[in-house]
């Protein structure tokens, strides 16, 4: 197939360039997020992230969130919505972004819904890190240690899967009848990781 400049400006303007990527907490999203995000000249944005650079400038914000943090709960529904409505409607997210950690719950899928729709778009494709609870478990409590995450204790890990399992798993089947996701083995090795996520991408 030759490749014109008509036939590459179509392919990225058909390319899937608004993103969810989830599985539970340990399974690799941020570090993957950061890496596809880049290759799409989309940004990831991480609600967690926010959340921890809310904690560090000790803002009202960061206040509030670090005391669910700290204890491995979500941080209530209307302050995290209000948080990515405001970032989603920033300027850099507007042809693509790549959301990592959100949505998290059923309310959480109404609202970013609800902002997609009034920003005119929709959701091209979810990516789900598929993991093994306790491979994820070793890797948390390494990662504790190495950056010292207050939330990366083994009793918060333990707590933050059974959240996940009980409030975010339940909206993959919400994305399945979708059709919009896609299941990478989350398991592998860093690079093979990216390029599944890569051909994923590209199967759409
Ligand atoms: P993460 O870095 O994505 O693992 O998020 C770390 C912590 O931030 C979570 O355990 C929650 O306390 C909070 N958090 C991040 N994203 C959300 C979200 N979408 N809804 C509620 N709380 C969140």
């Amino acid at each position: 197939m030759t490749s014109t400049p008509d036939a590459a400006s179509t392919d990225a303007a058909s390319a899937a360039r608004r993103l969810l990527i989830v599985g539970p907490p340990g399974a690799g999203k941020g570090t993957q997020a950061v890496r596809i995000a880049e290759e799409l000249s989309i940004p990831a944005i991480s609600t967690g992230d926010i959340f921890r650079a809310n904690v560090s400038g000790r803002t009202e914000l960061g206040v509030l969130a670090k005391s669910y943090m700290d204890k491995g709960e979500y941080v209530p529904d209307s302050v995290t919505n209000d948080m990515v409505r405001s970032r989603l409607a920033q300027e850099d997210a507007r042809d693509g972004f790549l959301l990592d950690g959100y949505p998290r719950t059923l309310d959480q899928v109404e609202a970013l819904d609800a902002v997609l729709e009034e920003l005119g778009t929709s959701l091209d494709l979810v990516l789900l890190l598929v993991v093994e609870p306790e491979e994820v478990i070793g890797r948390l409590v390494a990662r504790g240690a190495e950056l010292g995450r207050s939330d990366d204790t083994e009793e918060t890990i333990r707590h933050r899967l059974d959240v996940y399992a009980e409030q975010t798993a339940p909206l993959i089947d919400v994305y399945q009848r979708r059709g919009l996701v896609r299941r990478v083995d989350g398991m592998a090795a860093i690079d093979e990781v990216t390029a599944s996520l890569r051909e994923a991408l590209a199967a759409r």
